[in-house]
């Protein structure tokens, strides 16, 4: 199943937001989908409402959330964090209040609407196997606050709520943005019923900061760094880890990918020009994670992370285009 609906898409420049990323790639994935099959409709969100304050204290802190949930400015200096939109001086960078047309309000409430569409495709993958929201993956941000474009953390609040619900005990969680999945890390360290695996750029964000104190080196279950030139071996040092995964930790009754395209050798964002992996190699990737989670009847969640450019659309929707092909259920595969 897949979801999706326009109004969780997030348009910075609508904010005052200057940061170089296309922002229309769910709406380019979803036309290009509809094409294949026009039985796809948008989700219906009145079905799935907005995580609320209390659901966001299942991972992050109550400063923090209280920030979310605070004034127009304790909001904006949680979204200038989170998408580093000041210099070390204090101006703005890559920010221009006077150009917005909405205010960090409207981009919290889409937020929270992406998060709350991350658990319920969750949840419905729990019932058919496979789910993909066209949105999400917002793998940076920590218990104590937002970054790296990520405001909250919807991939582990999924996990916690699933969790509750007691509808799962065991989840893995396989990064494959090209960034390392630290919020991840950061926020399910402790707690052994949440495998992480995440394979990413060994050097540059956000292992770059040059003290290996900092929360952004509080390691996965499994890290896989890939250093510049070693894109042939990718895909062998995935395999062996998710087979490791399969030795070593508790078997997962749920697993989330975090689908980034951003290791795509066209990606844009220069944070990610360390690992340049092209598209036929990104298809490999990700028919071998589905394929692996099939054959063993693991439901799988998607979401979809860092993407960044003109291009980046291509590679949810070769994926896309590969599971509607190879599943029977094609014709049922929807947004409703
Ligand atoms: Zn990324």
């Amino acid at each position: 199943m897949i979801f999706y609906h326009p109004d969780c898409d997030l348009r910075f420049s609508q904010y005052g937001i200057e940061i170089p990323i296309e922002d229309d790639r769910a709406a380019k994935v979803f036309d290009f989908l509809q094409r294949l099959n026009p039985q796809l409709t948008f989700a219906s969100l009145d079905l799935y409402p907005p995580l609320t304050r209390q659901q966001l204290m299942l991972v992050h802190d109550k400063t923090y959330v209280d920030k979310l949930f605070g004034n127009v400015e304790q909001l904006e200096k949680a979204f200038l964090v989170s998408y580093e939109l000041q210099d070390i001086n204090g101006n703005y960078h890559r920010y221009n209040p006077a150009t917005r047309k909405n205010d960090f309000f409207h981009a919290r409430n889409i937020i929270l609407q992406q998060a709350s569409l991350t658990f319920f495709s969750s949840k419905k993958s729990l019932e058919t196997g496979f789910s993909y929201f066209l949105g999400g993956g917002m793998h940076h941000a920590m218990s104590f606050g937002g970054r790296g474009f990520c405001l909250i953390n919807d991939i582990v609040i999924a996990v916690k709520l699933l969790q509750k619900e007691k509808l799962i005990k065991n989840v893995w969680v396989v990064d494959v943005d090209v960034h390392k999945g630290d919020g991840t890390a950061e926020l399910t360290h402790n707690d052994p019923s949440i495998t992480t695996l995440s394979i990413h750029m060994k050097n540059g964000w956000p292992l770059n900061s040059g003290n290996p104190n900092d929360p952004w080196f509080i390691p996965s279950t499994i890290d896989i760094g890939i250093e510049k030139g070693q894109e042939a071996q990718y895909l062998d040092q995935l395999k062996n880890a998710l087979l490791t995964c399969e030795k070593q930790y508790p078997k997962a009754d749920l697993v989330i990918i975090v689908n980034g395209a951003d290791p795509y050798e066209f990606d844009e964002l220069e944070s990610s020009s360390e690992l340049n992996l092209t598209k036929e190699q990104l298809l490999e990737r990700d028919k071998f994670i589905y394929q692996f989670f099939n054959d063993r009847k693991i439901p799988q969640s998607y979401v979809m992370a860092g993407g960044y450019g003109k291009k980046s659309w291509e590679i949810y929707a070769q994926f896309l285009e590969f599971v509607g092909q190879s599943s029977p259920e094609w014709s049922k595969i929807s947004s409703r």
